[in-house]
């Protein structure tokens, strides 16, 4: 029993929330969901008011993905609940848990075209686990917190509540408000192991494989299975390839990661043990080319729906979770480590590793001005390093864009799990700023619940292309108000991809040719050296605008030590792209 009197619906859902655990809550408030935010704030509840729904859902599925329990967020309804439909494509698409809260009109409006009007039960119901409206106030906390619930048990997903105004505003009598009962909280999700004779078959087959890989997805990062996976692989000597989230949950330092040599693993690996992850584009479907087609897919998955798609052998498969699995897997590799000398693995890797590594050193001196990525990337990266060593696990780096993304990925080596967060399985563009508030709550906010490596605090970095960080680019408002000291980069080359001017007059130019009807600027045209930074200044942060490799490597210190948002504005080589020898690309070829 609660002591305190419930007064209307909105009191009932804050309350909820509260009893469930919930810290804090992301969103973009307006009538009707304003007054659960108001009742939320009153009862201790973080609440981080954004500039657009999409970012607030898209903080969210960020949150639950680093925290392991859902994240909320509370929008109006109608267009609020549209723009946060963003969010709800990512957390499916990214396994994240999310619970969305929507305001609505007054039940009997509903046909009437009443104010921010939309079905938004039919809408969501198909991308969502659950979707439900309660019929009234008093069967709002056992629906909220089954949404709550089911968002994170299974499969992460969506759960959905459609909250009409009046049931928000729906007063309870005293004596009804008094015999609402405390929410229990929900437990953390069970976990399951894989059927015995599977474990024996699989056992075997990677004993007699002569180019065993594990690969490690963010499933195994989001499971938490870093201590398991560690061991496993210390005591088999398997190598292993993260994949872009996977990072960390093995050190990157570890002699047995063979992320440098990419490539050359996929195309020889006989049987791949899949952590966590999906045989989807992010691994080239497990097909030829870059995979041997002779290769065996063992997938460790939490999800039976996974097994057996694409190159992934279903006979094969461990349904249960990464953590269970991976230590009965232990069991069964007991006395066994792997052999590099049965064939001629290893040593292909090594070259394949040196080439690569050598390639990217070069790079990454490249003296040339304005900087390349590579330059750009290494100077921000020595920089770094010399603040907060990778061992530490101070820094989360969160990155978008398709070359910045691409090129970076493989830059920032990572010691520890969830530290990098990118566009992720739907190749999202716009999640940057608002992971960066996210990741900035879950590790360094009041009730900060996210954990990785020694250092407590994280200083969140965010490195952004300059046409990915425009579709958010508005929430540096929101961090210079909420009190978050992120360190945003804005890789500057006027242009998606790579642009499509060489100075403003080339820009104003093209332009007029446009209006001539000639073609003008090409679609991937954005404006010349922008000052991206001063909307970081104008919020209250600190922002600088930097051309030469000394520029970039003051401004990294200076915006590691700020206390308030800064965006460092890189100007860098625009109308061509070097690259990467390795890694994934969201880059069209
Ligand atoms: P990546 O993008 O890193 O390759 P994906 O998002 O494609 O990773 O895959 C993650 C997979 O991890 C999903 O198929 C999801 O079902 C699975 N997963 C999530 N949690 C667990 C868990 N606790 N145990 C096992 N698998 C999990
Ligand atoms: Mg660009």
């Amino acid at each position: 029993m609660t002591t305190e009197p419930y007064i209307t619906g909105a009191h009932i859902i804050a309350r909820t929330l509260k009893d469930l655990g919930v810290t804090v809550v992301f969103g973009l408030v307006g009538v009707p969901i304003s007054g659960v935010a108001e009742q939320a704030i009153n009862l201790g509840i973080r609440f981080v008011g954004f500039r657009n729904e999409q970012a607030a859902s898209y903080a969210a599925t960020a949150y639950g993905y680093l925290t392991g329990k859902p994240g909320v967020c509370l929008v109006v309804g109608g267009p609020g609940v549209l723009h946060a439909i963003a969010g709800v494509g990512n957390a499916s698409e990214n396994n994240f848990p999310l619970l969305l809260l929507g305001g609505s009109t007054e039940t009997h409006l509903v046909t009437k075209g009443a104010f921010q009007e939309l079905d938004s039960i039919s809408l969501l119901k198909p991308h969502t686990k659950i979707a439900i409206r309660p019929s009234n106030a008093s069967s709002l906390s056992p629906i909220v917190a089954n949404a709550y619930r089911t968002s994170f048990y299974g499969r992460p997903g969506t759960g959905f509540v459609d909250l009409p105004a009046d049931i928000i505003n729906e007063p309870l009598d005293p004596q009804a408000a008094s015999n609402v009962e405390e929410t229990p909280a929900v437990a953390a999700p069970p976990k399951g192991g894989a059927d015995e004779a599977r474990l024996l078959k699989v056992a075997e087959l990677i004993k007699r494989a002569k180019a065993p890989l594990v690969l490690i997805g963010k499933g195994a990062a989001y499971a938490r299975a870093e201590v398991p996976i560690r061991h496993f692989i210390d005591s088999t000597l398997l190598a292993f390839l993260p994949s872009p989230m996977g990072k960390g949950v093995m050190p990157d330092s570890h002699p047995r990661n063979v992320s440098s040599a990419r490539s050359a693993a996929l195309k020889m690996a006989d049987v791949v043990l899949v952590l966590g992850a999906r045989l989807n584009w992010i691994f080239h479907y497990g097909e030829p080319p870059k995979w041997n087609p002779e290769a065996k897919f063992i997938q460790v998955d939490i999800s039976s729906e996974e097994m057996g798609r694409n190159a992934a052998d279903a006979e094969l498969s461990l349904l249960g979770d990464v953590c269970i699995v991976v230590q009965q897997l232990t069991q069964h590799l007991a006395n066994w480590t792997y052999n590099p000398s049965l064939s001629d693995y290893f040593s292909v890797l090594k070259t394949a590793r040196q080439g690569n590594e050598a390639m990217a050193a070069r790079a990454a001196s490249d003296p040339s001005l304005p900087l390349t990525y590579a330059r750009a990337f290494d100077v921000i990266k020595t920089a770094l390093h010399s603040l907060s060593p990778p061992a530490g696990g101070g820094i989360c780096y969160i990155s978008e864009g398709a070359n910045t993304m691409d090129i970076s990925r493989s830059i920032f080596p990572l010691e520890h799990p969830r530290l990098r967060l990118d566009a992720g399985t739907y190749a999202t563009m716009g999640v940057g700023l608002p992971y960066a508030i996210a990741a900035w709550e879950s590790y360094n906010g009041p009730g900060a619940q996210a954990c990785s490596g020694p250092a407590k605090r994280k200083k969140v970095v965010a490195i952004e292309g300059d046409s990915a960080f425009g579709f958010s680019g508005m929430e540096v408002e929101t961090m210079a108000r909420m009190g978050m000291d992120v360190l945003i980069f804005v890789i500057n080359n006027g242009g998606i991809y790579f642009g499509d001017s060489k100075s403003t007059e080339d820009w104003a130019e093209r332009q007029q040719r446009t209006m001539r009807g000639d073609p003008g600027l090409r679609s991937w045209a954005l404006g010349w050296e922008v000052k991206y930074e001063k909307l970081a200044v104008a919020c209250g942060g600190m922002g600088f605008f930097v051309r030469t490799p000394e520029e970039l490597e003051m401004a990294t210190v200076a915006g590691f030590n700020a206390k308030v948002p800064v965006i460092v504005n890189v100007i860098i080589q625009s109308g061509k792209v070097e690259k990467p020898s390795f890694g994934w690309q969201t880059t069209p070829k």
